[in-house]
């Protein structure tokens, strides 16, 4: 019979390397908690409408990536009804908005995430089928200041204090404007019009989306394409005062906190809903050389950390109230692959992380009260491995020797005493502690 392995794409995350990704998870959790955002939990599946309204039907997600299914129904009471594993958030945090009036507050809302993704691109290193975000938004009625660019600089300032907690080094943030609305139609109009004349020329793929949606070729990744759209027109001539002065405010604001950027001018990002700010923070360098082999980019082809972009009229879009927003999603499996390829080349690498005590009862008979002080020292905070009555002491000794700082001997005498024999394995020394003084006695050094 072949053996079952995870599907394509799709990979399992075991230990130590789930303890990046919880110390990952917990810094974002404190970094955006002082910026007073609240976490919000959405169904990992929704009505395949709201990507195809939301994302956009021309967007490489919604055309090709999706996974999609026709959800049979299961009783008369109930419709077959057409479902897809989220490709990203923002719609279902959108959706969430509208279904619980959250607006009506008036307030602006706050909301972060962190949680897998679906997307069935073409695996490589950094790009998966199932992978994690972790993203948030600020998005709120007009009266609540949600169009503010202050909102926009909060949000990236945040960005820019959350990758330096965490320790990433080297990233870039670049930004752009891609006008409002009322700008876009005469840009794309202008698109159209420079794509006529040379899109016979282009990918298949970029000669139907220069019919169908201009915008999107600016997305394009296809290298050949690359001279012909560094030609065509720049959305920044095209944006209208107030979309200008919008993007010049966010600029100011960064300014004034320190927090450094570029511009791109062809930064439109994959999706449908942006308007005015989008960006993207990268992180370029390479991973550290192995045995003469040259170094390979951290993130591989992909090199954006995070993406994100403002969308005020997205909650329209759904058939929601007007609710300007602004959010970003990062790559949770690209942060970690950054941490890990620059703590590679750092002086020290983290050592794994021992148990306090491997509890080695000696004989089955002991098994009962190993589980009893086990019980004990883990109430008492400690990390605790424990063994089995039928594994001979030489054994006990060799997994613990590898998993814990010490080994707590508990045999017939020991039980009877109360007073455990404890072996310390990086001073070799061997001491009998009470029962009671031994979570004292196991505490991790300082
Ligand atoms: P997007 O939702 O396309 O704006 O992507 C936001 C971020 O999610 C990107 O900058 C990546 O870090 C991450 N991301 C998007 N697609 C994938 C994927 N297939 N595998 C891993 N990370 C991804």
């Amino acid at each position: 019979m072949t053996s079952l392995k995870a599907v394509r794409g799709t990979r399992d995350l075991l230990p130590p390397e789930t303890e990046l990704w919880n110390r990952v998870e917990a810094t974002a959790r404190r970094v955006f908690a002082r910026y007073n955002f609240g976490e919000i939990r959405t169904p990992i599946f929704e009505d395949t409408s709201l990507f195809a309204r939301g994302v956009g039907e021309e967007t490489d997600i919604v055309s090709k990536e999706m996974y999609t299914w026709e959800d049979r129904a299961r009783a008369q009471s109930e419709k077959s009804q057409s479902l897809t594993l989220r490709p990203e958030n923002t719609a279902g945090v959108v959706r969430a908005y509208i279904e619980h009036k959250l607006g009506d507050t008036g307030l602006l809302q706050k909301l972060y995430y962190i949680g897998p993704q679906f997307r069935r691109e073409r695996p490589q290193k950094g790009r998966y089928r199932q992978f994690w975000q972790i993203g948030a938004e600020v998005i709120g009625p007009p009266s609540a200041g949600s169009e503010s660019p202050l909102r926009d600089a909060e949000v990236l300032e945040m960005l820019a204090s959350f990758l330096d907690e965490l320790g990433i080094t080297g990233w870039t943030l670049v930004l752009n404007s891609v006008g409002s609305a009322s700008d876009r139609p005469k840009y794309v109009a202008a698109l159209r019009e420079a794509l006529a004349p040379v899109k016979g020329r282009m990918s298949p793929d970029n000669q139907r989306r220069a019919e169908t949606n201009p915008l999107r070729v600016l997305d394009s990744k296809d290298p050949a394409d690359e001279a012909i759209i560094a030609t065509l027109p720049k959305i920044a001539d095209y944006l209208d005062d107030e979309s200008k002065a919008h993007f010049a405010a966010v600029c100011a604001a960064l300014d004034a906190c320190g927090v450094k950027y570029g511009i791109n001018p062809r930064l439109v990002r994959g999706l449908d809903y942006y308007t005015r700010t989008t960006f993207e923070f990268t992180v370029g360098g390479l991973s550290p050389q192995r045995a003469g082999a040259p170094g390979t980019p951290i993130l591989g082809a992909q090199n954006a950390l995070l993406g994100g972009g403002r969308y005020d009229g997205l909650s329209e879009m759904l058939g929601g109230p007007k609710a300007p927003g602004i959010g970003f999603a990062m790559g949770l499996d690209r942060l970690i692959l950054t941490l890990q390829a620059q703590a590679e080349g750092a002086p020290e690498k983290s050592a794994p992380v021992l148990a306090d005590a491997f509890l080695a009862p000696l004989g089955a008979a002991l098994d009962a009260p190993a589980l009893s002080l086990a019980r004990h020292l883990r109430r008492q905070g400690l990390r605790i491995e424990l063994g089995d009555g039928a594994f001979r002491l030489k054994k006990s000794f060799e997994i613990a020797n590898k998993l814990a700082r010490n080994i707590i001997l508990l045999g017939e005498d020991e039980h009877a005493s109360g007073i455990l024999t404890v072996k310390n394995f990086a001073t070799g020394e061997q001491t009998k502690i009470p029962r009671d003084q031994l979570a004292q006695a196991l505490q991790p050094p300082e």
